[in-house]
């Protein structure tokens, strides 16, 4: 099944799996939520993996006989939802090392490759980073330059030369899944350890969101890539699941920004009554809830999608699409209800909606999202 018309499932975490959510709430409102501001001006607390891991949300996607906690779906952007209520550059970076590199291992990496790096990457001892774009290969990922031969006389590696950009966590990395060019029509993934000679790192990429992230340029002369044996669409069919944690991402910044938007409005007092007893602005306070709640059933439809094993190409697109664009519509609104105060960084209105902005581009933009959605709907008609 292609188009996404599985009956709605409002999620039924079991005990174990809210028990989890608890624990990440808590961890959010300890080692999260109070440092969002501080991470912006450099980046996130440098023993923040090692925390991570050991409250288990870096082995989410790991089946249980390797050693994770294999959670459903729904538990995975559950996790993700709650982590950007806290801050959402952190839930970037969580989503995508369960999504892109850990299930990378996971599905790719032989039993060598996992036995190396596996359980230090579950405990945030080692530090991951998920390398496709590049300067000439953003939305149209085919177009990757980086190259990949065989290094003679040692089996399993291959030489890398090339040039990525706007790599997140590429910095503090040591380990880097990178998609690099095989041949003419090839791709594929490669292990590459940052502590060599051949990892150039070109430097920190500033951004207006997700600053805490460190977004990354680094050049690839004659590197060292272990090869992943898969294929390019098997690397990137990742992405599915990968997009559902953006969606998460995005729903919650929707939901801390809606949040934040309706506590202001019930303090604020303009021409003697409160700005909650404008009808403009209870049309904002009703536009946001809107969004929130649409955004929030798609992400948890396409999570008990995947659950149940079906395929989420569809619904995954439209959850990221339409929870992306509904939280940079709510966080917009948020800013308005705030007025001028919304402007200043006294309010966190302010960061939510520069952070919202990653989540229309990151992982596909809305444009190709919508591609991805048009092309899955013709070819349902046309077969
Ligand atoms: C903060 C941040 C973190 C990132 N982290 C990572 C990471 O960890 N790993 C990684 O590999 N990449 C990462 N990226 C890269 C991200 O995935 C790309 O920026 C994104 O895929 C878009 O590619 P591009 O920037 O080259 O834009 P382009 O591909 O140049 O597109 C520019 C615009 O053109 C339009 N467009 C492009 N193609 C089409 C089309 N077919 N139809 C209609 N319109 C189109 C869209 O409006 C699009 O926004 C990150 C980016 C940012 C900003």
């Amino acid at each position: 099944m292609t188009t996404p018309s599985a009956p709605v499932l409002i999620p039924t975490l079991n005990a174990e799996e809210s028990q989890f959510l608890d624990r990440v709430r808590a961890f959010v409102a300890e080692h999260v939520a109070p440092y969002t501001r501080e991470w912006e001006n450099d980046t996130f607390a440098a023993d923040i993996w090692t925390k991570l891991g050991a409250a288990g949300m870096l082995d989410v996607t790991v089946p249980k006989a390797m050693g994770g906690s294999e959670r459903s779906c729904m538990a995975y952007v559950e996790m993700c939802r709650e982590l950007a209520k806290g801050d959402p550059a952190l839930s970037m970076n969580v989503a995508a090392i369960n999504a892109l590199c850990i299930a990378h291992l996971v599905h790719f990496a032989t039993d060598a490759q996992r036995e190396k790096y596996l359980a230090d990457a579950m405990a945030g001892r080692l530090k991951l980073a998920w390398g496709l774009t590049e300067p000439d290969a953003g939305s149209d990922a085919r177009r990757v330059q980086t190259k990949a031969e065989p290094t003679p006389g040692n089996d399993g590696y291959f030489t890398i030369n090339g040039h990525k950009k706007f790599i997140t966590n590429g910095g503090p990395a040591d380990l880097i899944i990178l998609i690099a060019r095989t041949s003419e029509k090839e791709l594929s993934a490669f292990l590459v350890e940052t502590d060599q000679p051949g990892f150039e790192l070109v430097g920190r990429i500033p951004t207006v969101g997700v600053k805490a992230s460190w977004t990354s340029e680094f050049k690839l002369n004659n590197a060292q890539g272990w090869h992943t044996p898969c294929t390019f669409e098997q690397a990137i069919s990742l992405l599915y699941r990968g997009r559902l944690g953006i969606a998460a991402m995005a729903v919650g910044i929707a939901e801390k920004a809606a949040e934040l938007a309706a506590e202001y409005s019930v303090k604020r007092e303009q021409f003697n009554r409160r700005l909650a007893d404008m009808q403009s602005v209870q049309n904002m306070l009703a536009d946001n809830e809107l969004d929130v709640e649409a955004a929030r059933l798609l992400l948890h439809k396409g999570a008990a999608m995947y659950d149940r094993g079906e395929n989420v190409t569809t619904i995954a697109s439209m959850a990221k699409l339409f929870a992306s664009e509904a939280s940079n519509r709510v966080t917009n609104n948020a800013i308005q209800i705030h007025g001028g105060r919304g402007m200043t960084f006294e309010f966190l209105v302010e960061k939510l909606w520069r952070d919202a902005k990653l989540t229309e581009i990151g992982e596909g933009c809305s444009e190709i999202q919508r591609m991805v959605i048009a092309k899955q709907r013709l070819r349902a008609l046309e077969s």
